[in-house]
């Protein structure tokens, strides 16, 4: 089948396997570039990765597995292809990546389910059990639009202010216009729901379950992933529904490390890129076009993979981890730099869409955009027939 991109706002509902698999390549070549890692700690052999398959979870296990020739156990949830429809990426990702591990003898499963179910929690304990006897890292990257607990009830996160409604430059990416952005105020209960998605209460539930099976070696660390932003994007997300998720998300990692003596978690403040989760958020991807322009500009633009080697194979070799007075590991410190936030507030308040592509990175936001789902890529030819 010819697979061709089927953009619906912020979303493709196709992606290329072969245009996937040459992400992944193209993400573990840098991983190797980076060359041989030194550590002041022991480096970490065997990781689960719970959110695996796209964006920092899938750029977090590539540099897991290729800069320690770590086994990665990866849980994701996406769907199949099928004779009409294509797969997800993150489907396409996770086999390409299972593909090139394999190739270089390191263990490399996924389990493809609802990482908030219990099902999915003993059938991964299970995995480690059998295959790996413990493992010594645990990466946390679920972004996820819905929850169904133990009890049964489906909780949805919603992306809104809290207090007052805010109104700001977005940009409409069917059109590519600036238009202005209303975002309403979320009530308590949707506050409440967004928390149960995206707050930690099932990271706790995965450590807890993992150490109560003895899956968890002594001394691992467990990271979960999170984004601040500059004051700009404080409504709608430091601020926002999202944020008080993102707040419990730091209450739960002190409760695992109050908890659990012998593992130690971390939060990672992580950079705005363009992911299948970032899209979806009002005013943001606005501020990612912006950011690109005056990051590639300044020569420290990351993408998730240079954002997690650095993470995993620079921050994280040290016996003591650089931290900011929260704790959290600051991944955002190029992003955040007055320099970069100065020039973006400034570009902000002059942008239309007269200007729009010529002081934002428009190009550059929708070639990421299209690149998640295997497109773009200039030695693909994508009018080639295609195993779906
Ligand atoms: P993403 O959408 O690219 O990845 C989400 C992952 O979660 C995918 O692997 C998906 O399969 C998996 N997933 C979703 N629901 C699941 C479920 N029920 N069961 C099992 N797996 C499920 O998202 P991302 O942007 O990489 O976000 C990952 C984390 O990084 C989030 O905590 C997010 O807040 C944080 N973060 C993102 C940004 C950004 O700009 N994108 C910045 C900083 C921090």
């Amino acid at each position: 089948m010819v697979v061709s991109p089927k953009v619906k706002s912020f979303i493709c509902t196709t992606a290329h396997p072969t245009g996937c698999r040459e992400s992944v390549k193209r993400q573990i070549d840098y991983i190797k570039s980076l060359g041989k890692v030194t550590t002041e700690v022991s480096a970490p052999k065997k990781i689960l990765v719970i959110g695996s398959s796209t964006g920092y979870g899938l750029a977090s296990r590539i540099s897991l597995a290729f800069g320690y020739q770590a086994d990665t156990l990866g849980i994701m949830f996406e769907r199949e292809g099928n004779g009409r429809r294509t797969a997800t990426a993150g489907w396409y990702n996770t086999k390409a990546f299972e593909e090139f591990a394999t190739a270089e003898g390191l263990y490399a499963k996924s389990i493809n389910g609802d990482a908030f179910s219990q099902e999915i929690k003993e059938q991964t304990v299970k995995t480690i059990k059998e295959d790996l006897g413990k493992v010594d890292m645990v990466v946390y990257s679920l972004a996820a639009p819905r929850r169904t607990t133990a009890d049964g009830t489906t909780y949805v996160s919603t992306l809104k202010t809290v207090g007052a409604p805010f109104q700001n430059k977005s940009i409409n990416l069917e059109e590519n216009i600036i238009t202005e952005a209303s975002i309403p105020c979320a009530t308590d209960e949707e506050i409440e729901a967004t928390r149960k998605v995206m707050g930690g209460e099932d990271w706790i539930d995965w450590i807890d379950a993992l150490k109560e099976a003895d899956v968890l070696a002594d001394n691992a660390v467990t990271l979960a992933y999170s984004y601040i932003g500059p004051e700009l994007t404080y409504p709608i997300y430091y601020e926002g529904s999202i944020g008080q998720a993102k707040k419990h998300l730091y209450q739960s990692c002190d409760v695992i490390n109050q908890k659990h003596n012998s593992v130690k978690a971390y939060i990672s403040v992580n950079k705005a890129l363009v992911t299948q989760s970032s899209s979806a958020i009002p005013v943001v991807p606005l501020y990612i076009s912006i950011l690109y322009k005056v990051m590639k500009e300044a020569g420290v633009h990351e993408g998730c993979i240079e954002q997690m080697g650095r993470l995993f194979l620079d921050r994280l070799t040290k016996a003591e981890p650089e931290t900011d007075e929260n704790g959290f590991l600051r991944l955002d410190d190029w992003e955040m730099r007055k320099d970069i936030q100065d020039k973006v507030l400034d570009i902000w308040k002059q942008i239309s869409t007269e200007n729009l592509t010529t002081l934002a990175d428009l190009d550059g936001y929708w070639d990421d955009f299209y690149k998640m789902f295997g497109f773009h890529y200039d030695n693909i030819d994508y009018d080639a027939d295609v195993e779906i």
